[in-house]
């Protein structure tokens, strides 16, 4: 069977040769008789899948080793509540974070993070609809923050972050769910990186937090100890039971983008693939995309329809062609087409050849 090609934004496509290995071994994980899903998460198999799957993330992104990486159950929007419960419990009460907004993302995290902290908008492209990063000399920093929040990739305005801010001495937080692992990242330069796995590194059920070892003592009393990096981190992930079969796909998708030629691969293919899409976006007169060109998202583009009303019948036609979950987010309508590390340039070549048809013949 010749697979559709899948643009969603998440859950997202994964790598084939992943579902085949982990079809492959549902029911005898390597000869052992059971599935991954059966297997103790106390159990030696079980402690060389994560501990791969850590080693592996680890080579992938050049993680230090004054950096702890975390497995954890809290999706990217529990981190929201999660990560201030943690990084606030130093410095001044009530604690100070600062925020930079640029989009849906970011905004949850702020609003949930006022419950634990007072929060301080350092900056905003609300007034310009979200389509723009605010440049760091523009931001109103706080002195004695806990941490400043960045989304570094806004997976529903598509913007994307192509420079790392420096805060000095308060640790920088990135929420990189939706492009981690498309780009090398100077990891030092963060406090800690968060990601839910089910966008660019594997399935819904699991985020990876990377954490600098010193910044995981300070956690508010309210913190729960499954949640509180200094457990998860002594019980390296496995302070209760851990999603261990989402854990076990990140695993393979990790072992996958290794086989790929790793994140320098992964930059190459993302930089060819969303040149194609904003090119034919750019040379067309029925399709827009509002994003400021410096930040423009090289994982998701977004891009509507000069007349909506051919909305639906560009997706059916895309659906008829193979071409799967172009319809954009609620919030934003429209379209977009997610380009995460398992989209092949061959995806995007087929997508961008239907949009040119569609548009000659509407
Ligand atoms: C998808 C996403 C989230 C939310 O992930 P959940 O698993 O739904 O909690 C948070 N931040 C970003 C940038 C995302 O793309």
């Amino acid at each position: 069977m010749e697979r559709p090609f899948n643009f969603s934004a998440g859950p997202a496509a994964l790598p084939e040769a992943v579902l085949q290995q982990a079809a492959a071994e549902m029911l005898d994980w390597q000869g052992k008789g059971i599935s991954v899903m059966e297997m103790s998460h106390r159990s030696r198999d079980f402690d060389s899948i994560i501990m791969q799957a850590e080693k592996d993330l680890r080579d992938l992104l050049a993680v230090p080793d004054t950096y702890r990486i975390l497995f954890t159950q809290a999706s990217a929007t529990a981190l929201n509540a999660v990560i201030p419960m943690n990084l606030a419990g130093k410095g001044p009460t009530p604690p100070i974070i600062d925020f930079v907004h640029t989009g849906v993302w970011s905004g949850k995290s702020l609003v949930e993070a006022q419950k634990y902290a007072r929060v301080n908008v350092a900056a905003s492209s609300e007034l310009s609809h979200f389509n723009t990063i605010p440049p760091q000399a523009s931001w109103q920093l706080t002195d004695r923050a806990a941490y400043v929040h960045i989304c570094s990739n806004e997976t529903i305005n598509g913007t994307e972050y192509f420079f790392t801010p420096d805060t000095g001495p308060v640790p920088l937080v990135a929420d990189m769910s939706s492009h981690i692992l498309s780009r090398p990242v100077d990891i030092e330069k963060y406090g800690l990186i968060f990601a839910g796995a089910q966008k660019n590194m594997g399935m819904a059920g699991v985020s990876v937090v990377i954490v600098k070892e010193d910044l995981i003592s300070h956690a508010l009393p309210v913190c729960p100890s499954v949640y509180d990096f200094s457990s998860l981190s002594l019980h390296h992930s496995i302070f209760n039971t851990p999603p261990v079969y989402a854990i076990y796909i990140c695993g393979l998708v990790l072992k996958w983008l290794k086989e790929q030629g790793g994140v320098p691969a992964m930059e190459a293919a993302a930089v060819r693939k969303s040149a194609l899409l904003y090119d034919c976006i750019d040379a067309s007169s029925l399709y827009a995309n509002s994003v400021d060109r410096s930040c423009r998202s090289r994982m998701n583009v977004p891009f509507f329809l000069q007349d909506a009303s051919l909305e639906d019948a560009f997706l059916a036609g895309a659906e008829k062609n193979g071409l799967l979950q172009l319809r954009g987010h609620r919030s934003t309508g429209g379209m977009r087409a997610s380009l995460y590390n398992a989209m092949p340039v061959a995806g995007v070549e087929k997508l961008v050849a239907y949009m040119r048809e569609f548009e000659r013949t509407h």
